[in-house]
């Protein structure tokens, strides 16, 4: 899942990013409003958190610019402290939800992955297929219960894939949607953690569409 992430405030900025990074997002980002605007427009996010007290565009101007140009992708909005009439602002201009800084870190992480799931239409924290189980609040992943060990880049397109059961994903949308603008992104890439995947899970849990390219089935549980 890729997130842009729009702040001017370095500290702040920095505690973000590596609390995403860490939460296994894939993190651009934007000190202006005019790059998060530009950003926004031409790079498919998952999500965006964006301040809305910004250098050269603010971030309600951001906001409206992208409804107007039809983007939905949902945009969580940091405010001031206290400021009430931005909160109210914010949603009119077209935010999903919003956070008053100061905030805890964990309350982000909790309103973002609620955001991306509820843009798939889903309602639950835990994704399922078949015997496969992911928590989006844990990042674990189990099959039959037992802990399945994946790495940050695994879990990414798995998490990816469980959010999109029986939908085709295509490789580039897989590399857009699982790597920042300065990653060195490569096609090969994507069919390496397939691969890598595919041997931690049930045979067949994802397909391969010819030319097309990758879904998640739920794989049917052997007739004992
Ligand atoms: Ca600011």
């Amino acid at each position: 899942m890729r997130i842009l992430l729009v702040e001017d405030e370095p500290t702040l900025r920095k505690q973000l990013r590596d609390a995403l990074t860490e939460a296994a997002y894939a993190v651009d980002l934007a000190d202006n409003g005019r790059d998060a605007l530009h950003l926004g427009q031409t790079e498919p996010f998952d999500a965006v958190v964006l301040d809305l007290g910004l250098p050269v565009l603010d971030g309600l101007s951001v906001l409206r610019q992208w409804r107007q140009a039809g983007l939905t992708l949902p945009v969580l909005i940091l405010t001031a402290r206290d400021s009430w009439h931005e909160k109210v602002a914010g949603i009119d201009a077209g935010a999903d939800d919003y956070l008053s800084k100061p905030f805890h870190m964990e309350e982000l992480l909790a309103r973002l992955r609620a955001l991306i799931r509820r843009a798939q239409g889903i309602a639950s924290p835990l994704l399922h297929c078949g015997t496969l189980a992911l928590d989006t609040r844990s990042s674990r992943v189990t099959l039959d219960g037992q802990h399945v060990n994946l790495t940050s880049h695994e879990y990414r397109l798995l998490a990816y894939l469980m959010l999109r059961p029986g939908q085709v994903v295509s490789r580039t949308e897989l590399n857009e949607h699982l790597y920042a603008q300065d990653f060195d992104r490569d096609s090969n890439t994507i069919e390496v953690f397939i691969g890598r995947l595919r041997r931690k899970l049930p045979p067949d849990t994802i397909e391969t569409v010819r030319g097309l390219g990758y879904r998640l089935t739920a794989a049917p549980r052997a007739e004992p």
